[in-house]
């Protein structure tokens, strides 16, 4: 049982969660993720490590409520405890000196991009973060981003904040304007298939974090497969980091749907039961 520590709304739906978890936070690396159940009966949730605290034993996390899980996750407060909190899982990011970096952002994926720009920075590199939301309202973590690289770039899609637009144009200037060693993008899977494509031509290696549908976490379900450079693969033993040149960006997107229906039948349950 790990117990909360501190539950906050960062903006409407993304949701932080302080974790006391010792034995993790000892171990935790950057691109590492958990499962996490909220009580006995809940699925298991993958979420990526947003950031560890050695010293205070602590793992932060960071989840959209955007069905039934996470709803139930959003709905818990700090001194209670979840059911299950189990990591590190996962392959850690390559951290080491490669050159000038460039990290981009998307939304939530802010919050696992935040370790990886730290480390990096720590290991000589030149950090270019992109921070991208659909809008101001929609933003999170920005100061903390900006204690952890050399140059931070805001987007919005709508132009209420900084600069209008996708991550993708500042991601092709730079790379138009300086020799980038290598490209973290962590975001929705459009926006991680859009910043490969953004980089293919210019042939900088570019790592993406998928969110496939996963269950088990261990390998054996097989649930997570994604295909990669013509080779099956599984998100949770073998990513979750993937080259975003390899990826069937299209095998993805259709596999992240297949229980649509469900998830919208459970979330209409969940939501009725909460109301009762
Ligand atoms: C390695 C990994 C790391 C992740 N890290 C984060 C994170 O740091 N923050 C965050 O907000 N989200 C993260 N996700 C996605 C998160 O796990 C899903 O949003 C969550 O499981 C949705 O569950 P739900 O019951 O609330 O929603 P549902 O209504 O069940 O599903 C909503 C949508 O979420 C996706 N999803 C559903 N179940 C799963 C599942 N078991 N695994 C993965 N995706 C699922 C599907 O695309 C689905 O359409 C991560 C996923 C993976 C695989």
């Amino acid at each position: 049982m790990s117990k909360i520590l501190s539950m906050r709304e960062l903006v409407p739906t993304i949701f932080e969660a302080v974790v006391e978890a010792p034995e993790i936070a000892r171990k935790a690396k950057a691109g590492e993720f958990l499962v996490v159940m909220p009580d006995e009966k809940g699925e298991r949730v993958p979420l990526t490590i947003a950031d560890f605290d050695r010293e205070k034993g602590t793992i932060t996390i960071v989840f959209m409520a955007i069905g039934t899980s996470t709803y139930k996750l959003a709905a818990m407060k700090a001194g209670q405890s979840y059911y299950a909190f189990v990591g590190p899982l996962g392959h850690a990011s390559e951290i080491k000196n490669h050159g000038t970096v460039v990290l981009v952002a998307g939304g939530v994926g802010t919050a696992p991009i935040y370790p990886i720009a730290r480390e990096m920075k720590k290991a000589g590199n030149k950090v270019i973060c992109i921070q991208g939301a659909r809008t101001k309202d929609l933003l999170f973590w920005q100061d903390k981003i900006a204690t952890v690289c050399d140059e931070h770039i805001i987007t919005t899609d709508d132009g209420t904040f900084a600069r209008k637009g996708l991550v993708t144009e500042p991601l092709k200037e730079i790379c138009e304007r300086e020799k980038v060693a290598i490209v973290y993008a962590i975001g929705p899977v459009p926006m991680m298939k859009f910043c490969s494509l953004t980089t293919k031509p210019f042939g900088v290696k570019t790592i993406v974090s998928l969110n496939s549908i996963m269950i088990d976490a261990t390998g054996m379900c097989g649930g997570c497969r994604v295909n990669v450079g013509g080779e099956t693969k599984f998100t949770c033993v073998d990513g979750p980091e993937f080259d975003g040149h390899q990826v069937d960006w299209n095998l993805l997107t259709s596999r992240q749907k297949i229980y649509l229906a469900e998830e919208k039948c459970s979330l209409q349950k969940y939501v009725e039961e909460a109301k009762k």
